[in-house]
């Protein structure tokens, strides 16, 4: 009996419980501490950012960016519709309308389409996703967007460590949202955090965060405020999983390379995400999930096929995130398509890409992948 291999299991060593255990023997176990502090200095500049709000979720992230950005009732948000639910629920939360734009072939939002959705209806903000770790073209957006007059709210929370022309995934936008869920590139088993350089925004979420409470002694509210700070225990977390960044980061991308040699025998299948950027080089993903897309006419087989096949030997496979307007739940909601999220929807599959995978455990989804290929190949010769 093998244990399940997960698609992006959480990565923590003897470095984190350490940390934790120091936390609370140090008395700060409460939403605000020493390591609240210093894992927002310390993520501020690893994303070349001047301010860094720690919260207890990257969709608080996007919802405090929000509600400091002026979206409220009635406005319209364009989105991209290849996310996660995260990014358009947070757009419901302070009662605006979700308008959803289609990808281009890199799964990030077509800067075309947005300039198309933009000229069909008055827009008051962008968020555009970092899907999987691969950056958006934000110079594009960020265009586009000024041009409108509207700020763009980054949705970063895949992207931690990945870099665009130099620059952090978490350095675009008005502000940028990143998370640490249990399944990302690093966490704190649940938590986020909202990047700015605007000092007034930073004030304004971290106001927002602690329930709005004004500076006096006496709990004076004139907002509505939330309760949504990361708590000390959990900094002290994520503190030691950044330090662990670089070497995690270094690992995913060892699991990418294998794949990519692993399917470049595969006709019909191409691994999906930026293959062999160097850790250093200016543009690279954070090779957060590594998918492919598969051409069935051309590969023998499906996307789905090679899901239960790898489902079968235990190993976690999934499609790539649902698009929005897909979604039950948005059905009414306006979008501009051109079919490309659907594609990759219908052709993509998410394989095992988590830094906590052993030799053994990748040699594993190596080998059922390559025993599923060759049985196919031979059912298509005979
Ligand atoms: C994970 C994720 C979120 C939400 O982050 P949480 O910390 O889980 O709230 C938002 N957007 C995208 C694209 C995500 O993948």
């Amino acid at each position: 009996m093998t244990d399940r291999i997960h698609l992006s299991a959480s990565d923590v060593t003897d470095a984190e419980i350490d940390a934790v255990v120091a936390a609370m023997r140090s008395g700060w176990v409460a939403p605000v501490g020493p390591d609240v502090n210093a894992f927002e200095d310390d993520l501020a500049a690893y994303c070349g950012r001047t301010r860094c709000v720690a919260l207890s979720s990257g969709t608080a992230a996007l919802h405090l960016g929000l509600l400091a950005l002026g979206v409220g009732p009635g406005d319209r948000v364009a989105t991209a519709t290849m996310t996660f639910a995260a990014t358009a629920n947070a757009i419901t939360y302070v009662g605006a309308e979700p308008v959803f734009v289609d990808c281009d072939d890199s799964a990030t939002m077509s800067p075309q389409l947005l300039e198309r959705a933009l000229a069909d209806q008055p827009i008051r903000a962008v968020i555009p996703v970092d899907l999987f770790g691969k950056v958006a073209d934000h110079d594009a957006i960020a265009a586009i967007a000024a041009h409108h007059g509207i700020p763009v709210l980054s949705d970063a929370a895949e992207s931690l460590g990945a870099t665009r022309a130099g620059r952090s995934a978490a350095a675009y936008g008005a502000a940028a949202a990143v998370s640490f869920n249990g399944n990302k590139i690093m966490t704190t088993s649940g938590g986020g955090a909202l990047l700015t350089d605007d000092p007034e925004l930073a004030d304004r979420v971290r106001y927002l965060a602690t329930q709005a409470r004004q500076p006096v002694i006496h709990y004076e509210h004139t907002d509505i405020g939330y309760n949504y700070r990361l708590s000390n225990v959990l900094a002290a977390l994520g503190r030691a999983q950044l330090e662990r960044l670089p070497a995690m980061l270094g690992r995913r991308r060892e699991i990418r390379r294998g794949y990519v040699d692993l399917f470049a025998a595969v006709p019909g299948v191409s691994v999906f995400g930026e293959p062999s950027g160097e850790i250093d080089s200016p543009t690279h993903d954070n090779w957060w999930l590594s998918s492919v897309l598969v051409d069935p006419a051309v590969a023998g087989f499906t996307a789905e096929g090679l899901r239960v096949a790898l489902a079968g030997a235990d190993i976690e496979a999934r499609p790539l995130w649902k698009p929005m307007h897909q979604q039950p739940v948005f059905a009414g909601s306006a979008a501009v398509l051109d079919g490309t999220s659907d594609r990759l929807f219908a052709t993509g599959l998410s394989l095992p890409s988590g830094s906590v995978m052993s030799d053994a455990d990748i040699t594993r989804v190596h080998d059922v992948i390559t025993a599923f290929v060759s049985g196919r190949a031979v059912d298509a010769a005979s």
